[in-house]
């Protein structure tokens, strides 16, 4: 016991400082724990055992019904970002310029929303699951319904364009593309910049689906430790930045340069994405944007993310959620606009997103709970 507990003590302390040089170098990391290929040896055993036995899936919300929008069809454009923090966001009162364009558009940027986990493989398929942050269990999420297969049995079409490294799992079962797999100038290394997200939308909507309908895009955003891998051209605003994988040789101002033009990258990516949303005639669009986790860039020695929860500052955790929606869909869902706009402090997290999207698309299931739906106090009774 004490064991664990000095190990555990000597882990915490070091871990900050060299999280950034054990992402880098993976293997090293399992070399630096003597415990290390025990664990391996029993995580492996449990895996072949698991992978012996067929997993059954278990089909949730199968009394979901739900009523096809009259006239124009509705079309939710879901944003999953990445690494992206709240707080350099200008939106959230960031005093640097980080969004020069959606700082002038009618969108709600809200403040106090907290991420599932704190990396990608954790937070998104929590995200979707109907699991909450308290009780998700990942084998649970990837055996089981997430909203988008809830959503695509009632007849909504979904579609999931992937410039992540994958979708974990979630978009399994319905039509999806990865991007970052496709020969393209903006791509290097399997690595492409977020914009063949905005040709990818806009070949996505040259096809009617004639229902309602939502569209993933999943970014590559503002993943480390090469920040300035992902901003471009007129997104270079800030400078000089760090070019280094190994964070702590940079000088923090880099560091924050680069990050803070990734994040300058996701706004243009955001303004542009509801550009092309306001130019639809087919549907009634809306846009949801929200990251997976947030960024330690250097607070305390610490960098990157993926910290056991408990112990992860707010950096890692406190993400950008913003909404923005046409007017047409404002009018088809009488979604209020000044009382979403009035909620931009309400505590919101990744727990809501399941529910929101049945709300959203007025999913009728036992499985719905209102309270974690975060627009069903702004809408109006019919
Ligand atoms: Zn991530």
């Amino acid at each position: 016991m004490l064991f664990i507990v000095t190990l555990t003590a000597v882990g915490a302390t070091q871990y900050a400082e060299l999280a950034s040089f054990f992402r880098n170098f993976r293997a090293v990391k399992h070399l630096a724990l003597p415990v290390s290929p025990v664990i391996a040896g029993v995580s492996l055993a449990a895996k072949s055992v698991k992978a012996q036995v067929p997993h059954e899936f278990h089909v949730l919300a199968s009394d979901a019904t739900r009523q096809q929008s009259t006239g124009r069809p509705k079309l939710l454009v879901l944003v999953v970002g990445e690494t992206a923090r709240a707080d350099h966001f200008q939106l959230n009162g960031y005093p640097r310029s980080t969004n020069p364009l959606l700082s002038k558009l009618p969108v709600v940027s809200f403040r106090q929303v907290s991420s599932c986990g704190t990396a990608t493989a954790h937070s998104v398929p929590c995200m979707f699951s109907v699991m909450t942050r308290d009780n998700y269990d990942e084998s649970t999420a990837k055996t089981s319904s997430n909203v988008l297969d809830i959503l695509q049995a009632t007849g909504v079409a979904a579609s999931w364009f992937d410039n992540n490294s994958g979708c974990k799992g979630v978009c399994d079962r319905i039509p999806s593309e990865f991007l970052f797999q496709q020969p393209d100038p903006r791509c290097k290394d399997g690595q492409c910049l977020d914009d063949v997200l905005l040709d990818a939308l806009a070949r996505a909507l040259k096809s009617r689906t004639g229902s309602d309908r939502i569209i993933v895009l999943h970014q590559l955003g503002s993943h480390g430790p090469e920040y300035f891998k992902r901003s471009a051209g007129q997104d270079k605003v800030f400078g000089p930045e760090c070019q280094d994988k190994q964070l702590q040789l940079c000088d923090r101002n880099e560091i924050v340069n680069a990050y803070d033009n990734s994040i300058i990258a996701t706004d243009r990516l955001l303004a542009s994405i509801i550009s092309q949303l306001q130019q639809q005639e087919d549907y009634n669009a809306a846009m949801l944007y929200l990251s997976d986790h947030g960024e330690s860039l250097g607070e305390n020695g610490v960098y990157l993310h993926g910290l056991p929860y408990f112990m992860a500052p707010a950096e890692q955790t406190h993400i950008p959620l913003i909404w923005w929606m046409s007017n047409g869909y404002q009018a088809m869902t009488k979604l209020n606009a000044d009382c979403m706009a009035q909620s931009h402090s309400k505590p919101l997290s990744h727990d809501h997103l399941f529910h929101s999207l049945l709300g959203a698309f007025g999913v009728q299931t036992g499985l719905y709970q209102k309270s974690l739906d975060l627009f069903s106090s702004c809408k109006a009774a019919d």
